[in-house]
């Protein structure tokens, strides 16, 4: 209980520092993007001028757009909940990972039961997820290896899950991996499981983690369906 309260209040500690960042890299970059579009309109430039600030504009909408959903996310329950094709969205996330990683030495055996009904959700989030615990499988298996992602109905939820055959962790391990910023990576934040942790919780949904020294893990995010 008490180390679930210490995990809370540091994400509330992340998030208000991501929000008062937010805030403040909003507004120069609102100028930036206001002059940026105005000067787009101008007649008098040459198109190679007016080449390099259409790529401003854009690299500047895109951060915008970072910067919204930061915004969303920090805020609590504000997320938007829509219906969600998990199946889907599976098959869209791990083809484009496949793609990216195969050359590596990444496969992916997809598992996708007939029917599962949609999810409640947030899409972005839920794929933002998928990729998390991917790239999380990947590291454990750094000489390459095949990641298992299963969806089927598991009871009351729709189970979304992710194995590898790494280097797996034992219990000691497993307590501290959702607190933020525990990390065992040279380069690693220590982010994503808490994150995700957070974000399914968000969806009403929860987490199971199964995980053995040197035989691999899984994780499993836990779905509320939408019934017919
Ligand atoms: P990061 O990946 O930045 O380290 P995460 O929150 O994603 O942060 O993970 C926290 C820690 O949990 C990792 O550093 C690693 O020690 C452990 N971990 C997460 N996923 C796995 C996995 N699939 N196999 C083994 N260890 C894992
Ligand atoms: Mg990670």
């Amino acid at each position: 209980r008490e180390q679930q309260l210490r995990q809370t209040e540091k994400l509330a500690v992340v998030g208000e520092m991501s929000t008062y960042l937010a805030h403040e890299i909003r507004n120069p970059l609102c100028a930036i993007g206001g002059f940026t579009r105005s000067l787009l309109r101008s007649s008098n430039l040459s198109e190679k001028e007016q080449e390099k600030i259409r790529i401003i504009a854009e690299e500047t909408a895109r951060l915008e757009g970072l910067l919204s959903s930061i915004l969303n996310f920090a805020r609590p329950g504000n997320m938007p909940v829509e219906e969600v094709d998990i199946a889907t969205l599976i098959h869209g996330t791990t083809e484009l990972m496949r793609i990216g990683y195969q050359q590596a030495g990444y496969s992916f055996t997809v598992a996708v039961e007939k029917d599962v009904p949609s999810v409640r959700g947030e899409a972005e989030s839920i794929k933002q997820c998928l990729v998390n615990l991917i790239k999380n499988a990947m590291e454990a298996m750094p000489e390459g290896g095949d990641i298992e992602v299963v969806l089927d109905r598991r009871h009351d939820f729709v189970r979304l899950g992710v194995r590898d055959h790494g280097v797996g962790m034992d219990e000691e391990e497993q307590d501290k991996v959702f607190s933020p910023f525990y990390s065992t990576k040279p380069e690693g934040t220590g982010l994503g499981l808490a994150m995700i942790k957070k974000l399914v919780e968000e969806m009403g949904g929860h987490i199971d983690l199964r995980s053995s020294p040197g035989q691999g893990t899984a994780l499993y995010l836990y779905f509320r369906p939408v019934l017919e």
